[in-house]
């Protein structure tokens, strides 16, 4: 099972770690043919203006389009969310809001209940995090702060408005991982 971290800009390498532990091989992917022969894909957290402008910079909007819509697994997280979305790369049925919580709430941390996530609360670290304004009739809402959806699945795609990197807490990436062997075992 070898599962790609977009690595053009961003928090790839604490991503590449929690999934190593986990026990997934990990390859860095930064450029189209990174991608061949991946089970899975991470789009980490970072800034999505300069993630955006590595994407064209690489020709990897269309290899990224293709990916998913091969059914691997997509985990986006924070800026990762906002590039599978509907302004950028066109990927997931939902529309983000960048830096929504405002610029006072620069990063703040709540504990989330996933329905499909047992045992406590998830403890969520958020840096200028987007929320999801806007969702399609395909997308589940897992989880929400104060009424803003902050993560969401639609099929083979998941996403989150925090940083599941940066807790103790691995089992957002496992659960991730759990698509992952599912569909290889499709495959
Ligand atoms: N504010 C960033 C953006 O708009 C996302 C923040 C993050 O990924 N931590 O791209």
């Amino acid at each position: 099972m070898t599962v790609g971290v977009l690595a053009l800009q961003g928090d790839f390498a604490a991503h590449a770690r929690v999934l190593e532990e986990l026990g997934a091989d990990v390859r860095e992917v930064r450029v189209p043919a990174d991608l061949d022969g991946l089970d899975g894909l991470v789009m980490p957290g970072g800034e999505s203006t300069t993630m955006t402008l590595g994407i064209e910079r690489e020709g990897l909007a269309e290899p990224l389009r293709a990916f998913a819509a091969s059914g691997a697994p997509v985990f986006g997280t924070c800026a990762g969310l906002i590039m599978l979305d509907r302004e950028h790369l066109q990927i997931m049925d939902i529309t983000a809001r960048r830096n929504a919580f405002g610029r006072q709430v620069r990063s703040f941390e709540a504990d989330l209940e996933f329905p499909d996530i047992e045992g406590p609360p998830v403890r969520a670290v958020f840096i200028r995090a987007p929320w999801i304004e806007d969702a399609g009739p395909g997308v589940e809402i897992l989880a929400d702060v104060d009424g803003h959806p902050v993560a969401a699945r639609e099929g083979h795609l998941f996403v989150i408005a925090f940083h599941p990197e940066l807790s103790d807490d691995t089992r957002l990436h496992a659960r991730f991982l759990e698509d992952v062997r599912s569909h290889v075992g499709r495959s």
